[in-house]
């Protein structure tokens, strides 16, 4: 649990235990696609309404978000400090466009946005406006004749509230969409001050090493106050229209703030806010954002907002994309479930390129859409992530520490073509687990008692686990144990020392003098004789018999100068992974950064470790196997009368750094599904390319080829 009490979400996680379903009157689940439209504060005397509702219609969306207030109110508030648009007059265009997309029969949710307030709320109720560690009002970083709000007081739980209210009630509004809801960083005010005094005696945190108790205490309050807030907003809402939400821009992986056990029990249905991908990050980034959330979220929709612009931190927000960059994106979120949402700051436009691009997108998923309404993932590996393990084991290292594991696992399961689901730390009962064979825990550290039970349990159940480096060293409080709490699976113990950073170290590979050959694990790496180390290691030694361990450590010697580079130990019997078979589990364990490393340094040694690894422990075919040249995003899904795969073509010299220039078809790629039992292949239909391949059905498993992917394609197979 990420600092968050348990009981307090009892009630709600009880009701939605069933995986959540809307309930046939609510809306969340029927729109598909979803157009935002984010007025600037000059759009009411110069934007062309006809224009974006055309647009709207053309595009078949579904859903529409469009900006009503807070920071600028774009209808004619009477409430007194809600700051009007300066070229409002008496205009109403937020009504205006609510009333034409209610007649087409959309759901519509207002926008509204808390974290800046103008100068007027500011000599009002100067205790409103966020603090700085050294006592100063902050002025907004951007626009500086603006001020920063403090999220967790007055201006949220009050003037914010009545806002709310006032949309509700004047437009009967779906929902309510508040970007920026969870404020800007620390905040040092008098209502901060006092608020954390009461709660937890103490007073506010001035360093961020979450093993101090005062910034311990404060992400477990800061928690508790924003789902407070989201409550408090939540059924303002629903008194004024029982049908209608609070739909908070909030939510992520091991990173994000919020419980996300929480945030799924509360939310009835959430939009992943990733419009694009930024220096570095792969184009599966945003797939993984929608495995996130579903991890918690079940079979609630889940919308992925995208931009059409340029992400990079000089936010150039009019931009417009390459059209093969805003494809991909797009093509790989809705691969893992998305429902598209497209944003776009500003009805006037500067750039049309995106227009097309979008419609398209649109057009096709429109048509596609009954192969798109997805029930479930047939995916049967999980791999866990862990908001504690980052809160209290990483603190300000946690991207390091936590996220580049993940991101090293997530990188090595798609170029396995793994069809894989992320699962929260915090949901390991074996009813969430039922449907998974292997679970991956890449460097949770941070896990508690009963989160190491309930691991044990899965395991007596049947369950295979791979884990990697100080998995399980650490209580769910960042405290580090004596041993392993996971060490009897392991079958490891802790020796008290964690090395690194390692230079010029190496495993290597040895054969098993039983079979003289070597272990599964090591497949494709026979001719290797050792290959490079990770860059940190546990130092683990085998609680019991383990006799020829695949892989032993060749320590670390000197790397200069050249005349001095030999290794000192050429041969050690130090384990460089553990593997076990405990009734009909698998379980392996990697004491070193395997997974971080591979992120690192994209090591093909360490991709194919790991490729071999999750095949052996998964001791079983791959609900679908893939094969063919490239870099493919593999996702397998069940709806009511059919079975998906869509195949995401990530093959690209630009794959690891945006924008994609072109996109590269990849070559022919022979799929083999394995039908869900009972069930024969009645109709099979290629979604993007067009037409019907020709198939083979034989012992349950079904196996065409296609013959190329641009970008992406879809096998549809009606059931
Ligand atoms: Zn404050």
């Amino acid at each position: 649990m990420s600092g968050f009490s348990r009981r307090e979400f009892l009630g709600a996680g009880a009701a939605l235990a069933s995986g959540g379903a809307a309930a046939p009157e609510d809306w969340f689940d029927r729109p598909m696609r979803w157009a935002q439209l984010a007025f600037v504060e000059d759009d009411p005397v110069q934007y062309d309404p006809k224009f974006w509702i055309d647009y709207v219609r053309r595009v078949h969306a579904d859903g529409v978000c469009i900006s009503a207030g807070g920071c600028v109110a774009f209808y004619p508030t009477k409430i007194p400090l809600h700051y009007r648009s300066a070229w409002l007059k008496d205009s109403d265009p937020f009504g205006e466009l609510v009333t034409a997309f209610r007649q087409m029969g959309l759901v519509v949710v207002a926008r509204t946005d808390p974290h800046a307030a103008h100068q007027e709320v500011f000599d009002a109720h100067p205790d409103w406006i966020a603090v700085d560690a050294q006592g100063r009002h902050r002025r907004h970083w951007a626009s500086p004749e603006m001020w920063v709000t403090c999220t967790l007081g007055p201006y949220s739980f009050e003037l914010m509230t009545q806002v709310t209210r006032e949309i509700v009630a004047l437009y009967q509004v779906d929902g309510i969409f508040s970007n920026r809801w969870a404020g800007s960083g620390m905040c040092y005010c008098q209502h901060c001050q006092k608020n954390f005094r009461a709660a937890s005696g103490m007073d506010l945190p001035r360093t961020s090493d979450p093993q101090d108790p005062a910034r311990r205490s404060y992400i477990r309050w800061r928690q508790q106050r924003l789902f407070e807030l989201w409550r408090l907003w939540d059924a303002e809402i629903r008194r004024l229209n029982a049908r209608a939400r609070f739909i908070p821009n909030t939510g992520g992986g091991a990173l994000s703030e919020l419980d996300m056990k929480a945030v799924g029990e509360l939310a009835a249905t959430l939009a992943a806010d990733r419009q694009a991908r930024r220096g570095l990050a792969p184009p599966w980034t945003n797939g993984k954002n929608v495995k996130e959330y579903r991890a918690v979220m079940g079979r609630k929709a889940i919308m992925g907002i995208f931009s059409v612009g340029v992400e990079e931190p000089y936010r150039w927000k009019d931009s417009v994309q390459s059209e093969p960059e805003i494809r991909l994106w797009v093509a790989d979120g809705i691969a893992n479930g998305f429902r598209p949402w497209f944003i776009k700051f500003s009805l006037t436009l500067y750039d049309h390129r995106w227009l097309r691009v979008v419609e398209d997108i649109y057009k096709w998923h429109h048509g596609a859409e009954r192969y798109l309404r997805n029930e479930e993932p047939l995916a049967r590996v999980g791999l866990v992530y862990s908001q504690q393990t980052a809160a209290f084991y990483g603190g300000e290292r946690a991207r390091e520490k936590v996220e580049d594991h993940i991101l090293g696992m997530y990188q090595a399961l798609i170029e396995a073509r793994v069809p894989f689901e992320m699962v929260h730390d915090g949901l390991l009962d074996p009813q969430r687990l039922a449907r998974y064979r292997l679970l991956i825990l890449p460097n949770v550290a941070a896990l508690s008692g009963q989160q190491c039970e309930q691991l044990r349990a899965w395991v007596r159940r049947g369950g295979n686990l791979l884990a990697t480096h100080e998995t399980s060293l650490y209580d769910e409080w960042g405290r580090r144990r004596e041993d392993f709490g996971l060490a009897d699976l392991f079958g490891a113990r802790f020796n008290g020392r964690v090395e690194g950073p390692m230079r010029n170290s190496y495993l290597r590979l040895e054969k098993d003098p039983v079979t003289g050959g070597f272990h599964p694990v090591l497949k494709g790496l026979e001719d290797a004789g050792r290959i490079i180390n990770g860059v940190w290691r546990v130092e683990a030694a085998a609680a019991g018999l383990y006799p020829n361990p695949p892989l032993t450590l060749i320590p670390s010697y000197p790397d200069l100068p050249m005349e001095k580079v030999y290794p000192r130990q050429p041969k050690t019997d130090i384990p460089g992974v553990f593997l076990r078979e405990v009734g009909a589990s698998r379980i392996v364990y990697f004491p070193w950064d395997i997974d971080r490393t591979f992120w690192e340094v994209l090591s093909v040694d360490h991709g194919m470790l790991l490729r071999n690894a999750i095949e052996w422990a998964t001791n079983e075919e791959k609900p679908v196997t893939v094969t063919g040249p490239g870099v493919l995003d593999v996702t397998v899904w069940r709806q009511k009368e059919s079975v998906t795969v869509h195949l995401v073509n990530l093959t690209n010299p630009m794959m690891m750094k945006g924008p994609l220039r072109e996109p590269i078809p990849v070559g022919a790629q022979k799929v083999r599904l394995k039908l869900p039992a009972g069930l024969k292949a009645k109709k099979v239909q290629l979604l993007v390319a067009g037409g019907a391949p020709r198939t083979e059905e034989a012992g349950g498993y079904l196996t065409l080829t296609v013959p190329s992917i641009v970008y992406h394609e879809v096998v549809a197979v009606d059931v």
